[in-house]
């Protein structure tokens, strides 16, 4: 497989939750060439910037290549005997809750599965969270309150097909590129409009036909008053409410107490009565709308309610699951949905299911598991705060950074020096979490173009990644590792998988393991893909449950929901509040994200110098009459303070940034630049709902550095 290939290996980009098709050509010297797929159907032969260049990212500079514990290099053998011993004993001592996992969006779905299995099922732990908590895990709740069900209800076609396009705290044209020249296509062909929702007007509100700059974490308002206006204007679908769905007017009385009208929705949200009259009348008047939704929906301490005051609409006016019209959640990382699907998250048990006993029983039956888990586990803010108190005593981490990514992330990071063992599977060498200690057990994991299996888009669409490079020193897959100490916890045949399509087929096949059409997670028609057809297979949506011919592109569009009663459920949403009050001290609002070049902790697009370009420095926006009153101009350092911690960044003026709000980007780190580490400044008020925490409001002071 070192030998250059003439024909190109389909796979998959591993950045975000757009999930493009690749054509990897390895050169046979460690590197690749990459391409779109034309025949993919997330780009169609398109790629953005972050995915042209992933062929400049391929270096083996900075791997992990062996097991390693307390720096030193052991076997495969003594690392695996090493992490199954001291959890077998913490387990003992403390109890299995001692032991946890904290995965990854970037794990293959075959990854997770036995993640979750071992520490559900045979360790006996709740305690399995991911950075998918910091994603989209709001999304996830509004879903499976509205829904019954963790469910996308369209897919991009819709994209396609609509006449609106209202993007609500998503900066699509860096975030989900693709994505957004679909939409841009979608204004050129068919003359569809688009309105952009955020505080900060970034390149996709420069783009949009109609930018509405609200006020920070004010969303509920916007969508409250929404709802009331459809409901006075008689924009409702009274038939689709009156027979597929139940909460309509608990939701609406809320809604009117909220945002009774427009002059009440302008004076919450900050903005013009004309303008949000504007977009009233534009969400009115267009059947063919989708809500597309995103991380400054997602990452707040409101961020369920915030998604299900977008869902309320969308169901009040039956615009959902027909072609051109849904709400629709756009993933931030490429597999945080196959995640979702296994059940990698601490408030899910797995393959969709939660805690009632029958499914409880029905999946410790499938797995024959010894320690079934019987209820939820601590979430990511949670599960880090239990460590600092002692509680939890071991911790897989998996292919990812919470010493940069978590808010408070000085916290964090010292809350790691207080474990018993700190497992680590990952490909960097050098990431603030695998430093924050010294005798940590490292496991070589293996990279994108090194590791084989599926992962899920924000459509619902299964697509392959496949290896096109040869495994760099001792690199092995994660689901591997996990397998191993499964097997010497002394659970050999559950854990007795020979390659990934065998983890695939038990996942597809407990997905569907009793399950009339109660679950909307359903992969069986796939529980008996033979070894090559899984090589082979080509992109395909779920559910698609045995004897289907094809997965579903859409659901919902007849009004059975997955709930008991099958009905959807407004719901009743909360005034909005921010978590964290500004102050004479801290008078401004920091919100953290992304850049359009760069992804998370910068340890695959750091390696090109091409993305570097773009933003080479961790920075802060701010409003010019902001910059001119504090005596700061373009280029400067500024020191960005917040209760929780400070960083130095370098000063980008624009009238883009709100008054009286900064933004920073999230990648820089201590590895990559010793001031600019974002995560550490952020307060992260968890939702109550979701347990996703707030990333976009934090109180700050900015000071010349
Ligand atoms: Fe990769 Fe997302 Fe860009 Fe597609 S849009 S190439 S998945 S980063």
């Amino acid at each position: 497989d070192l030998a250059p290939h003439l024909e190109p290996v389909r796979t998959t980009c591993p950045y975000c939750g757009v999930g493009c098709g690749v054509l990897a050509r390895p050169d046979g010297l460690g590197g690749a060439s990459v391409e779109g797929d034309p025949e993919h159907p997330a780009n169609f032969g398109r790629l953005c910037s972050k995915g042209s260049a992933l062929g400049e990212t391929l270096s083996l500079d900075d791997r992990v290549l062996h097991p390693m514990i307390a720096g030193r290099r052991v076997t495969w053998e003594h690392a695996l005997d090493e992490v199954a011993a001291r959890f077998a004993r913490i387990a003992e001592e403390h109890g299995p809750e001692a032991v946890a996992f904290y995965l990854s969006g970037q794990l293959l779905t075959e990854d997770y599965y036995v993640a979750n299995k071992l520490a559900k099922g045979f360790i006996g732990t709740p305690h399995v969270d991911t950075n998918s908590r910091l994603c989209m895990s709001s999304a996830v709740a509004a879903h499976r309150r509205a829904f019954g069900s963790d469910t996308v209800p369209g897919c991009y076609e819709d994209l396609d097909e609509a006449d609106l396009l209202v993007l609500v705290g998503s900066n699509a044209a860096w975030c989900h590129p693709i994505l957004f020249r679909r939409m841009l296509d979608a204004r050129a062909k068919r003359g569809t409009r688009i309105v952009a929702i955020d505080p900060r007007r970034t390149q996709t509100g420069e783009e949009a036909d109609f930018f509405l700059g609200i006020r920070p974490g004010s969303d509920t308002a916007l969508f409250s008053g929404l709802l009331v206006h459809l409901a006075e204007s008689g924009a409702l679908d009274e038939r689709y409410i009156a027979d597929h769905t139940a909460g309509f007017e608990p939701a609406l009385d809320r809604a009117r107490a909220i945002a009774p009208d427009v002059a009440a929705t302008a004076a919450l949200t900050g903005l013009p009565r004309a303008e949000v009259q504007v977009f009233f009348d534009l969400f009115r008047t267009t059947p063919r709308v989708v809500t597309a939704f995103s991380q400054g929906v997602n990452q707040s301490s409101q961020g369920t309610d915030k998604a299900n005051a977008i869902i309320n609409c969308h169901l009040a006016t039956g615009r959902i699951g027909r072609p051109g019209m849904g709400p629709f959640s756009l993933t931030g990382q490429p597999n945080a949905m196959g995640g979702r699907e296994v059940g990698g998250l601490a408030n899910m048990l797995a393959a969709h299911m939660h805690f009632t006993p029958e499914e409880v029983d029905l999946v410790r039956r499938f797995w024959r598991a010894p320690r079934i888990i019987t209820g939820e586990g601590l979430k990511a803010v949670s599960l880090f705060e239990a460590i600092e108190r002692g509680k939890i005593k071991a911790l897989w981490v998996m292919g990812t950074n919470p010493a940069v990514s978590m808010p408070r992330a000085d916290r964090v990071r010292a809350a790691l020096r207080r474990l018993d063992t700190l497992v680590i599977s990952e490909a960097v060498a050098t990431t603030d979490t695998l430093t924050a200690r010294d005798d940590a057990i490292v496991l070589p994991a293996l990279a994108w173009g090194e590791k084989d299996g599926t992962v899920t888009n924000s459509e619902r669409r299964i697509s392959r990644q496949r290896r096109f490079l040869k495994a760099p020193g001792e690199a092995r897959a994660d689901w591997w590792m996990l397998a191993e100490v499964g097997r010497r916890l002394g659970h050999r045949e559950a854990f007795a998988w020979p390659n990934a399509a065998a983890v695939f087929r038990e996942h597809a096949a407990l997905s569907g393991f009793e399950n009339a059409g109660s679950r909307d997670f359903d992969l069986s028609g796939l529980a008996e893909i033979p070894d090559a057809a899984y090589e082979a297979a080509r992109p395909v949506q779920w559910p698609l449950p045995r004897k289907a011919k094809s997965g579903r592109a859409r659901l919902f569009a007849d009004g059975q929901f997955f709930t008991r009663d099958r009905r959807a459920r407004f719901v009743a949403v909360q005034k909005p509040v921010l978590a964290d009050p500004t102050s004479e001290t801290f008078p401004f609002r920091l919100n953290t994200g992304r850049v359009r070049d760069h992804w998370h902790t910068l340890t695959r697009t750091g390696k090109s110098p091409r993305l570097s370009a773009h933003r080479a420095v961790p920075f802060v926006e701010i409003h010019p009459d902001d910059a001119a009153r504090i005596g700061l101009a373009e280029g400067d350092l500024a020191r960005v303070s917040t209760p929780y911690g400070h960083a130095v960044l370098e000063v980008m003026v624009t009238p883009g940034a709100q008054a009286g709000a900064l933004f920073a980007p999230m990648h820089w780190s201590e590895t990559t630049s010793s001031a600019g580490r974002v995560g550490a400044l952020a307060q992260g008020a968890v939702d109550p709902v979701s347990g996703q925490p707030e990333l976009k409001a934090t109180s700050a002071a900015i000071t010349p550095a």
